[in-house]
């Protein structure tokens, strides 16, 4: 029977390029996709760019541009990273989208029909010159501990984290005036509601997730839940659908979550599946795919909103949340100049080599160092010394002394056996999330033929016993063709290339393939060059 499976790769916020962390994280949705639609199920793979939100705004307010400009200059990036790196996204979409914004719409008024969203009115900060309320950021100030500039959230000075309620001689950060208090209303959700049934939902998956989203989904448990404000004083974003809220927009943190919803809403419509239906059907199976650092949206913000429009949603399945990747041993970051981008990674490598050192050397279960050294060494090993090898050694030999023509042979039992066997441990590994795990067991596979070619020793056969020779042939062949199937969720650009090897159709179906009859081969340029 067919499975439903929803796959949510993180949001990229559009405020930076993309580097080699983000694609850490995000490529396991790729290969868990492509994976499970060559076994014929119903996938559903969606993600876009979180395009709303303070950072963008402020940045627009000082390069004297709208924060649109901002916003659809990353998401064209972003769509050409992804592009280039050959991710299989259903739909790739961006919160600016009219879609997304009614489905937002739509969910919050849901959640509020259902008692999960309530006004709150307060005092709240106010520039009587600029006729506006000041999110924390936009007030500056003194520090009530060591008396330092300070701004709404966080002092420059003695770097603590503060509540704009605590800080002394608030002023408006764009004219100076101090700030007055004036009452605001605002709609908060009640996550509180929800802290005994996410903690049921974390216990019940604590050998499923990976560790680290347990772990950290324990620690935010253990604090309590505490509801949180749902709308923001801003002119950019989702507009919130009550009367009296003009002035704010839907908080980036609910609409962009619900960016899964609104994005496999608009897949699922344009199957004709309804996607409450899609969701509470007990044959649907969820992964989320992000890094560690975003782990309690995905397994406590999320979920809460899911049971708050219906608690018969399908919750998240597999958290697939990463570890970081880590630059010459230290932490990446934009103030220390060291991230790598995607677009830098592409034009430096072939695409596949990326996929699968992400896959093969990612931070799955710990933070991993990226060097391109590393990179160098994974790619001349795997790609060119497993794999390379094991097609150009016998595509070039049959080429030389055969023009590329085969004959047919006796496919070895052994080797049909670990054929079967390979594709359902690699299986296996990629439905439960260890992506490491199950290339592995596919470079094994690649290995075993290696092995059994330099065992039969063809280039002796083809002199002795030119019937043995034609089934170590055919054979390689044979292990060539499923190599091409086997390797298609990690590097589906090669494994096509494979097949035009080989002449055969690029069918990426997760079963055994056997071949029949003569076959014509051709060999025309190598896999893989060794990077120097
Ligand atoms: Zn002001
Ligand atoms: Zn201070």
């Amino acid at each position: 029977m067919k499975k439903n499976i929803l796959i949510g790769g993180a949001w990229p916020y559009a405020n930076n390029s993309l580097h080699v962390g983000h694609l850490a994280a995000l490529l396991p949705g790729d290969v868990i996709a492509r994976y499970y639609r060559a076994k014929g199920d119903n996938v559903v793979y969606v993600s876009g760019t979180d395009s709303h939100g303070t950072p963008i705004t402020v940045r627009a307010k000082k390069e004297k541009i709208s924060p649109e400009v901002i916003a659809n200059k990353y998401h064209d990036e972003f769509v050409k990273n992804f592009n280039d790196l050959d991710f299989s996204y259903d739909l790739y979409t961006s919160t600016m989208t009219t879609y997304h914004k009614e489905h937002v719409q739509k969910y919050l008024r849901k959640i509020y029909e259902n008692g999960f969203i309530y006004k709150k009115t307060e005092e709240q900060d106010y520039c009587p010159n600029c006729n506006q309320f000041l999110s924390d950021r936009e007030i500056i100030g003194t520090c009530p501990h060591c008396g330092g500039e300070a701004k709404g959230d966080q002092c420059e000075n003695c770097l603590t984290t503060l509540n704009a309620k605590e800080v002394l001689n608030k002023r408006c950060s764009v004219c100076g005036t101090n700030t007055i208090q004036k009452e605001n209303t605002h709609l908060y959700f009640k996550l509180s509601a929800f802290q005994d049934k996410v903690k049921k939902l974390v216990d019940s998956h604590k050998n499923i997730w990976r560790l680290n989203a347990v772990k950290e989904s324990e620690k935010f448990l253990s604090q309590g839940l505490l509801d949180r404000a749902l709308t923001r004083q801003l002119d950019w974003g989702v507009e919130v659908p009550f009367d009296g809220f003009d002035d704010k927009r839907v908080y980036v943190w609910f609409e962009a979550v619900m960016g899964y919803v609104t994005t496999a809403c608009r897949v699922l419509e344009d199957r004709g599946i309804n996607f409450e239906e899609f969701m509470k059907d007990k044959n649907t199976i969820s992964y989320y795919c992000h890094g560690k650092d975003n782990i309690p949206f995905h397994t406590i913000i999320y979920p809460s909103l899911l049971m708050a429009i219906d608690e018969e949603l399908n919750l998240p399945n597999f958290i697939i949340s990463c570890e970081y990747v880590n630059m010459n041993n230290e932490k990446m970051s934009k103030s220390k100049g060291n991230l790598i981008s995607i677009n830098e990674l592409v034009s430096l490598y072939p695409k596949d080599s990326i996929r699968l050192f992400m896959i093969a050397n990612g931070p799955e279960t710990k933070d991993i160092n990226f060097s391109s050294e590393d990179f160098k060494l994974i790619h001349n090993k795997y790609l060119v010394g497993v794999i390379g090898n094991f097609i150009n050694r016998n595509l070039s030999f049959l080429n030389k002394k055969f023009s590329g023509k085969i004959c047919e042979g006796k496919i070895d039992n052994d080797i049909i056996s670990l054929t079967k066997e390979t594709y359902e441990n690699v299986g296996k590994q990629i439905e439960e999330g260890r992506l490491k795990s199950a290339i592995n067991i596919a470079i094994d596979y690649v290995n075993a033929g290696n092995k059994f070619y330099s065992e039969q020793m063809p280039w002796v056969q083809v002199q002795e016993n030119i019937e043995a020779f034609n089934n170590t042939t055919y054979t390689c062949v044979y292990m060539m063709a499923n190599i091409a199937r086997i390797f298609s969720p990690f590097i589906p650009d090669t494994c096509k290339r494979i097949n035009e090897k080989l002449g055969l159709e690029n069918n990426c179906i997760w079963e055994e393939i056997n071949i029949e009859g003569d076959l014509q081969v051709q060999n025309d340029e190598l896999l893989f060059q060794r990077l120097q």
